[in-house]
């Protein structure tokens, strides 16, 4: 069986602006030092529709208290 999941992402979200699902564009907002932030904007009114925040691969060092 073929995995359809592996990047996962959003391709259409609801719109305030057009009042129904749009696709959506992702494009790189901001990167942080431990993740990456990724803005949606609806494709037809260019209306921001959502973040996605990219977390960074965990890091081998474990913090504890
Ligand atoms: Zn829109």
């Amino acid at each position: 069986m073929k995995k359809q999941f592996e990047d996962l992402k959003a391709s259409e979200l609801y719109c305030p602006r057009c009042k129904v699902a749009q696709p959506v564009r992702e494009r790189l907002l901001l990167v942080l030092p431990h993740s990456e932030l990724h803005e949606y904007r609806c494709s037809k009114c260019a209306t921001s529709v959502g973040q996605r925040e990219v977390k960074a691969p965990p890091s081998p060092l474990k913090v504890s208290r």
